[in-house]
This record gives structure tokens, C-alpha cells and sequence, in this order.
């Protein structure tokens, strides 16, 4: 007979209905925080043997900040705040390109805003929810069974549970995801590139204090920040079509190879993380993509369910709005769990579709494709910093874009519709533009040296910003250069 040995662990008394959440990241533990004030027994478990450090640093603004303020979580994470810093672009050996002040990124978010190191994120919510949830390391599920009034979870130390609600906040690569919902494989949509994050013990040399640097190439972006003893770290992200084997190779070996060649900060952040590796973050980034967030009575939060990826830059906001809107939806329907969790889903879906769409039209941003793309994005971010500077759109992956469309069970969008995402075609485009020297510079080598830049109309995979272009129409318009030109030169 199966010993359930969490009965005696039951602090709301045999009433109280029991939520079992795998996972203590950032979803799990605002989940715990959540379902304990609607007055739910909580039970966390958390794979790993204790709580983690420090990490990567985090950006929560917009919805992810009021999440933060509903779940009163902002006199924790206020004083954990790193606020803005100066972001110097610079070249691969270091030197610098250009500034772009603090008072920037402010200006853009504005002050509802916090930038937090995922650890301290996880300590506030950790110290709230420790007194009140039964949290258990170095402990995972096995197996999940559901009955009509419960679900029941068999745990890696041999004892079960058997709880009213099963939430899968276990991440990207989520254990309950593929127990009760199916593989990985089924739901990941690989983006092609690596990130890596990891703290440095030491300050890096090369980076003055409270100075972020950062080096954007063909394909790749490392970045270095200085923010002082034990809160400095390091963030690098390259496209690598072949995912398993760059993880298999290893944070060290696969970083060292992808960036090995730049010096400065990098350099230093990469010969800290070979002496100690063990702190990094290392994973490809991919999307997870289901058209149905939960099972009977289990439920997948955060990255488990929506990934939207570090392109996004709002996984955590998302995990803690997702939270606090779950506690809310199960407060409004009662016993009617189903009903919960439809109204749940229906609320948090736009918002999940509309980040993991931002979040693919802006790889291009993190690892520009061709060394036309990084002189566009710095001339961008140099533009930025001017008043009125209107935004351009990025280059998408039509392929992509239909597989998402069928796994969230809608029609694939048309050609049509996936350039109406694409810069606009600059109304003079009539016209046969021949680019000034520094334009042509600019292109990738494989458009060097053509006699002209045709204009197309047809959907396209590569644009080519033009400075020239802008001073003569007087607008911030992108060339787009069809398919078969940025294909090579046809001997004209
Ligand atoms: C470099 C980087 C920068 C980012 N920047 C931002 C940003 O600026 N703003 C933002 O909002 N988001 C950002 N994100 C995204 C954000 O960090 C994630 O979306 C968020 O942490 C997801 O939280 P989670 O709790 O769903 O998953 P996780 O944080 O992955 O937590 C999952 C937890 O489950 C545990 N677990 C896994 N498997 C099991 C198992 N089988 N059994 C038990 N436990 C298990 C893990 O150990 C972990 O503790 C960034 C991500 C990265 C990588």
C-alpha cells in the first residue's frame, strides 16, 4: 500500500486543498507564494541539492514589475536593484566604439523598473515562501498519476503525494512536461543559438566599474559588466545550428571556441569561467510552443510552459505574472479547478504569444547576421541616443513563423502577412541605389563590390540599412535586398 508520508505535513489543516509545485526557480517559488495566501498546503520540489547563486542579471519592467508589486515583493528586491549602467560597444580587441549612457536604457524603460541578479530574485521570493511551504532539495517526481479527485506524484526518495493541483514550474527542459504532456521534442522550437551567463569572482580589469562593455559581431554578442565585487558578470550568445553538440562540448570549451579570438573584459570573463565553470548557465534557446497548458490537474508555469527565451528578456516577468494571475483565477472559481485554469490560460496567452513573436524577430539584435547588420545596429544604437529616432523592424524566419503557427493550432501566416513584420520598403525605391563607399563597407562580402543594389519587393531574408538612403528620402527606411541578390554575385 502506497505510504502517503506527507499526511502529517498539513499546516492548513485536512481541509485545506494541497498544491505540489516541481521546480523553486522564479515560477515555482511565486506559485508557493501564491497558493499559500489563498490558503493552500504547499509542497516545493527542487532537484537540485540547495539553493543557487547569484546568476545572470535580470531585467523586470512593465507587467513584470507589477507582477513583483502585487506579490509585495518590492521591498525585498528594491534594495537588491542594480539600476542602470553605461553600455560601451566596443571592438574585438577592446577598445571602445562608442558610449551609450545610463540615462539611455532609463529614459526607455523608465522607473517602474528593476534589474535584479536571478539569484536575489530567487532569495526574496525563497525567504517569504520558507516559512510557510514544506520545501524539499535534491528531490524530484518519478512518475504522476491522475484520478478524478486528486493527482498523485511519485518522488525520487521512494514516498508519493497526492495533492488537489500539480504545478510543473521545472523549466525549459521540464520533467512534468514530458511525464504528463509529452516529449520535449514535440514542443521545443530551437532558435539555433547558445547563451551562456555566469557571475565572475573577480572584477574584471579591463572594465571600468559601473560600465557594462559590450562586443557585437557577425553572429555572436559577449558582453562584460563591472557592477563591483560579487556583482559582476558575464552574458555571451552565438548562433550554432547544431545545438547538442555545442552543449555536449561544455560551457569553457564551447565559449572559448565561439569567442576565444576577443580580448579585453571577454577575454578575462572567459579564463574565470575555465579556472571555475561550475556557475555557469549554458543552454541553446529555444521556445517551447503547446497549444494546452494544463492536464486534468496538472499544470505547467513559466519557462515549462511558455518559454519565450533570453531574446525576450521578460521569462521571469512572465513566470511571476503567470503565478499571481494562477493564485487569482483559483481564488475566483473555487472547486471549479477546470474553469481556473481555462481563464488562466485564456488571460496569459496573447502575452506569451506576443514576447515569443518579439522574441524571434529580435535575434538579429544578439547576433546580427552579417557584418552589415552589426554596422546597422550600431549606427541604431548610436541614433538611439536622438530624439524622435524611429524604430526598425527585424528580419524574420518564415519557416519558423508557420511551424509556430501550427503547433499553436492557427492557420500559417502568408507571405503576406510575414512581410507586413519586415521593414517597409522605402517608398523611392524605384530607383537602382548604387551604395556609397562606407555602405558598401558595410555589406556582407558576398554583396561587396556589385555593380548596384536592387530594391525588391519580394519577401526577403537580409536588409541592408542605408545612410545615404535616409539623408535623401528623409526617412529611417531599410533597403531590402531580395533573396537572390544577397544570394552572390551572378556575373553581371
Ligand atoms: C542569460 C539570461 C538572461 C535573462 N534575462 C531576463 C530578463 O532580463 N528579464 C526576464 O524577465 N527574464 C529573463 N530571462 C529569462 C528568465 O530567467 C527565465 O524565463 C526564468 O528564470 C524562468 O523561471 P522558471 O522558474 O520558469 O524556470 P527556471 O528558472 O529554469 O527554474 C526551474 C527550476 O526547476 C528546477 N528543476 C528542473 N528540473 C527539475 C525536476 N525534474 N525536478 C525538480 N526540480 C527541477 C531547476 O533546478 C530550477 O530551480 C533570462 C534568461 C537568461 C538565460
Amino acid at each position: 500500500m502506497v505510504d502517503y508520508e506527507n499526511a502529517a505535513r498539513h499546516p492548513g489543516g485536512p481541509e485545506a486543498k494541497r498544491a505540489v509545485i516541481v521546480g523553486a526557480g522564479i515560477a515555482g517559488l511565486a506559485a508557493a507564494l501564491r497558493m499559500h495566501r489563498e490558503g493552500w498546503d504547499v509542497v516545493v520540489l527542487e532537484r537540485a541539492p540547495a539553493r543557487r547563486s547569484s546568476g545572470y542579471l535580470l531585467n523586470l519592467h512593465g507587467p513584470g514589475y507589477d507582477a513583483a508589486e502585487r506579490l509585495g515583493l518590492l521591498p525585498a528586491l528594491v534594495p537588491r536593484d542594480i539600476g542602470f549602467f553605461t553600455s560601451v560597444l566596443v571592438h574585438a580587441d577592446g577598445r571602445e566604439k562608442f558610449t551609450v549612457p545610463a540615462a539611455v536604457a532609463q529614459a526607455a524603460v523608465g522607473n517602474r523598473a528593476l534589474s535584479l541578479f536571478r539569484g536575489d530574485l530567487e532569495s526574496a521570493l525563497y525567504d517569504v515562501v520558507a516559512a510557510h511551504a514544506d520545501i524539499r532539495f535534491a528531490t524530484t517526481v518519478q512518475a504522476v498519476t491522475q484520478q478524478t479527485d486528486a493527482v498523485e506524484v511519485a518522488l525520487s526518495d521512494g514516498t508519493h503525494l497526492r495533492a488537489d493541483l500539480l504545478i510543473g514550474a521545472d523549466g525549459v527542459h521540464s520533467r512534468i512536461r514530458e511525464l504528463v504532456f509529452g516529449p520535449e521534442a514535440d514542443y521545443l522550437v530551437e532558435l539555433d543559438h547558445m547563451v551562456g551567463a555566469f557571475p565572475l569572482d573577480t572584477v574584471p580589469a579591463h572594465v571600468p566599474e559601473g560600465v557594462g562593455t559590450t562586443f557585437l559581431g557577425p553572429r555572436r554578442t559577449a558582453a562584460v559588466m563591472n557592477l563591483g565585487p560579487g556583482r559582476s558578470s558575464a552574458f555571451f550568445t552565438y548562433r550554432s545550428p547544431d545545438s547538442s553538440a555545442e552543449s555536449a562540448r561544455g560551457a569553457a570549451p564551447a565559449l572559448t571556441a565561439a569567442f576565444g579570438d576577443l580580448g579585453g573584459g571577454i577575454a578575462e570573463a572567459l579564463q574565470q569561467l575555465a579556472a571555475d565553470p561550475a556557475d555557469a548557465y549554458f543552454d541553446s534557446v529555444g521556445q517551447i510552443v503547446i497549444d494546452r497548458w494544463s492536464h486534468g490537474r496538472v499544470v505547467l508555469l513559466g519557462d515549462a510552459a511558455w518559454c519565450v527565451t533570453v531574446f525576450a528578456g521578460y521569462g521571469a516577468a512572465l513566470a511571476l505574472d503567470g503565478a499571481d494571475r494562477l493564485g487569482a483565477a483559483v481564488a475566483a472559481h473555487g472547486d471549479d479547478l477546470a474553469a481556473a485554469l481555462d481563464t488562466w490560460e485564456q488571460s496569459l496567452r496573447p502575452e506569451v504569444r506576443k514576447r515569443q513573436a518579439l522574441a524571434r524577430k529580435g535575434i538579429s539584435r544578439f547576433a546580427p547576421p552579417t557584418r552589415a547588420h552589426v554596422w546597422a545596429g550600431d549606427l541604431m544604437l548610436r541614433a538611439i541616443q536622438l530624439p524622435g529616432y524611429p524604430r526598425s523592424r527585424p528580419a524574420i524566419d518564415p519557416a519558423r513563423e508557420q511551424l509556430i503557427a501550427t503547433r499553436q493550432g492557427e492557420r500559417p501566416p502568408t507571405r503576406t502577412q510575414l512581410v507586413g513584420g519586415l521593414p517597409r520598403t522605402c517608398p523611392r525605391q524605384e530607383s537602382n541605389l548604387r551604395p556609397s563607399a562606407p555602405e558598401a563597407d558595410a555589406l556582407s562580402p558576398e554583396l561587396r563590390g556589385r555593380g548596384s543594389t536592387r530594391l525588391d519587393r519580394q519577401p526577403v531574408d537580409r536588409a541592408v540599412h542605408s545612410v545615404s538612403h535616409h539623408r535623401r528620402c528623409g526617412q529611417n527606411e531599410w533597403w531590402r535586398i531580395s533573396s537572390a541578390e544577397a544570394a552572390g554575385p551572378r556575373g553581371r
